[in-house]
């Protein structure tokens, strides 16, 4: 995880926030919402730090937030969860696969299969267990996985099969058949299913289908959200794991060393989210549809191809047509903040080293942004085209 010289590389969302940054440009870049979350979760949390829920939380999470986990997952999904014996709440997503990683694998001769493109901490969590990383692609321009690549990729060696779905970096949302093959071969296999289901409320035509709700999956799957994105709380890093009680029992083994617990007083917060009425997802999800097909059409006309994301907060645009000669994604983007004022991921970021000339042409744009800002990106972009 260090460069050659022994420093820590910064990850590609802290390097091109920080050109943004520097050059004031919009930040289409890294995923975080330009606006606060709902009013009654703010208050929820100021209302729990006034009332002294300002000290360590019982080790599985605050007991609200357990319980509105379970609901949450009753109510969307007709999933019966015990709140507390297979919910555990973790600092964001993040430490929430973390821990999943650390606890589950093995060792040197485990296999994790990733869809790649895949979301950094990944690969990086994989090397951390000292296992190894087997990517399934997800091809340019569909993005979606082919069933023989996915079937080729599973074996008696994979110990875990990641699904991130909706999928960061590439707004695909899976279909049933890949889904429903996933469970085949995890049980054909004896792998389990690790899911990252981050933007689930942000399918843009839902609803979302997650892996546990599938015919013999519930048992052998482990289920993550995280408050941040269907809050637009990614500041507060409060995530949880649903699953069998006894896989939620090994992953509250290694959490409990890598943080113990995390932030008290915004777990009733979230809580207070997850009761929010359907009509606040459901709006989630449609203003999210309108901003999406609004950087489609912005991109669009400043010359890019683009992907017709069907979740998540993002869209891939081929940026072939703009490139000078000699220039990839990764030089087109991290010069973009200075000359246009708009700042956007490479997509090969995503991939392991030996595929990057794949995705080489390939831009991530985060539509999580107000409309006038979105706009605002879009007319930098088209005056330079
Ligand atoms: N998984 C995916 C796919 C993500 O896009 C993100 C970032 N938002 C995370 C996990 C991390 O979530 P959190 O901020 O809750 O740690
Ligand atoms: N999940 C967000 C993204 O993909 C940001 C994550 C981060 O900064 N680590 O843009």
């Amino acid at each position: 995880l260090l460069e050659p010289d022994g420093t820590a590389s910064p990850t590609i969302f802290a390097e091109i926030t920080a050109l943004a940054v520097a050059h004031d440009a919009i930040n289409l870049g890294q995923g975080f919402p330009d606006e606060d979350g709902p009013q009654e979760v703010l208050d929820a949390a100021t209302a729990a730090i006034r009332a002294g829920v300002n000290q360590y939380s019982p080790g599985r999470g605050h007991a609200e937030l357990l319980a509105a986990v379970a609901e949450h997952q009753q109510r969307w999904y007709g999933l019966e969860i015990d709140p507390a014996r297979q919910v555990l709440v973790t600092a964001g997503a993040t430490e929430a696969l973390a821990a999943t990683l650390l606890a589950l694998i093995d060792g040197p001769d485990d296999e994790v299969v990733v869809f790649e493109p895949y979301y950094d901490s990944y690969a990086a969590c994989v090397a951390l267990a000292g296992a190894t990383l087997v990517p399934v692609p997800l091809r340019w321009p569909n993005l979606e996985p082919d069933l023989d690549d996915l079937r080729a990729a599973v074996s008696d060696r994979t110990r875990l099969i990641v699904v991130n779905d909706p999928h960061n970096p590439t707004g695909t949302v899976f279909s049933d058949d890949v889904r429903r093959e996933i469970v085949r071969l995890s049980h054909h296999h004896d792998a389990l299913i690790v899911t990252d289901e981050v933007y689930e409320h942000l399918v843009l035509d839902g609803p979302h289908v997650p892996i546990a709700t599938l015919p013999d999956a519930a048992e052998r799957t482990l289920s993550i959200s995280s408050g941040g994105k269907t809050f637009r709380t990614t500041g507060w890093k409060v995530g949880w794991i649903t699953g069998p009680a006894a896989l939620i029992d090994a992953v509250l083994a290694v959490k409990q060393f890598l943080t113990y617990v995390n932030g008290a007083p915004f777990q009733p917060a979230i809580a207070a989210g997850l009761r929010l009425p359907d009509e606040y997802f459901q709006d989630l999800a449609a203003t999210q549809r309108l901003r999406a097909d609004l950087l489609g059409a912005g991109l669009t006309a400043a010359g890019f191809t683009v992907s017709n994301p069907a979740g998540s907060y993002f869209t891939v645009a081929d940026a072939s047509a703009l490139l000078a000669d000699g220039e990839d994604a990764s030089d087109f983007c991290r010069t973009l903040p200075a000359r246009i004022g708009v700042a956007a991921i490479p997509l090969t970021a995503f991939v392991s080293r030996q595929h990057r000339r794949d995705y080489a042409t390939l831009v991530r744009f985060a539509a999580c942004k107000r409309t006038e800002v979105i706009e605002a990106a879009s007319a930098r972009l088209a005056a330079s085209a």
